[in-house]
């Protein structure tokens, strides 16, 4: 039995890269609230842009929930300074999600380091990353979600490409981490049913987003599609999702440098919330 999500846009999270090309984040808070969006899941960079500290304000001040911080990850370095690097980062990444108040900080693990064609390795130096900055998220309560991509970005952005996957680096870290789940990476999984209701199961289904698979895709990381333009089984894969015991918001979250990044973004914000509550 899924939510009725028509007439309720307050169980929606916009990701904010949905109009990050149109807007900076005091604009995209505002369309929120003019759009009566429940919730926001800011980047780091437009975070930073504005301050953090105005940034908390702003999103207290507009009541938003907020479902991520974006992100944290990318650990796999040539060498250990370099991984050293990230860590630090990550530490830093945990700090602002506590300050805007996130339900989670979103993990992009990283990919291979330059020059190395070691998968396994780059999978080691992610557990490794994430090990050493779990007992920081814990002590600040703040969980971390490991969001599985796509394989086509094993190479560079993330080498955790299923939800199985990521599950099992979950269970071996211990408590405190759990997964991102988000359609465009884990829709052609034959075992995504199960992998969302093991997470469920385990508490560790942290954040949900939404956008579609377009046929054809002609840019691997910006042409993600509005929900319902592609072939997406999104309201198929909500029932699992809320099955499973996920009663948190669904984040849209949309990368479309050629369309979506080109229009009205106040038009953009109108279709998300019809299509969350008609396709979703
Ligand atoms: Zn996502």
């Amino acid at each position: 039995m899924l939510r009725d999500l028509s007439g309720d846009t307050s169980l929606m999270s916009l990701n904010t890269a949905t109009v990050r090309e149109q807007w900076d984040l005091k604009e995209i808070i505002n369309g929120c609230v003019r759009h009566k969006i429940g919730g926001i899941s800011p980047w780091r960079d437009q975070v930073s842009a504005i301050g953090l500290d105005e940034t908390a304000k702003r999103i207290e001040d507009a009541g938003l929930r907020v479902t991520g911080l974006c992100r944290g990850g990318m650990f796999p370095a040539a060498d250990a300074a370099g991984r050293q690097a990230n860590i630090d980062d990550n530490r830093r990444a945990i700090d602002e999600a506590v300050t805007i108040g996130a339900d989670c900080l979103v993990l992009v693990v990283g990919g291979l380091p330059g020059g190395s064609k070691d998968l396994a390795d780059a999978r080691g130096q992610v557990f490794d990353g994430i090990s050493a900055v779990l007992d920081h998220a814990r002590s600040n309560h703040m969980p971390l979600a490991i969001e599985p991509l796509h394989p086509m970005y094993a190479a560079d952005r993330a080498c955790v490409n299923t939800l199985r996957q990521a599950l099992d680096m979950c269970d071996g870290l211990g408590a405190g981490i759990g997964v991102a789940v988000d359609v465009y990476h884990v829709w052609w999984d034959p075992d995504l049913e199960a992998g969302i209701a093991r997470a469920g199961a385990n508490s560790q289904l942290l954040a949900y987003h939404v956008c579609d698979w377009l046929v054809e895709t002609k840019d691997l990381l910006l042409d993600r599609g509005m929900m319902g333009d592609g072939v997406i089984d999104l309201k198929g894969i909500r029932t699992w999702v809320e099955a499973a015991g996920y009663d948190s918001l669904c984040e849209v979250e949309i990368f479309s440098a050629a369309n979506w990044w080109k229009r009205d973004p106040d038009d953009v914000l109108k279709t998300c919330v019809t299509r969350h509550q008609t396709v979703v």
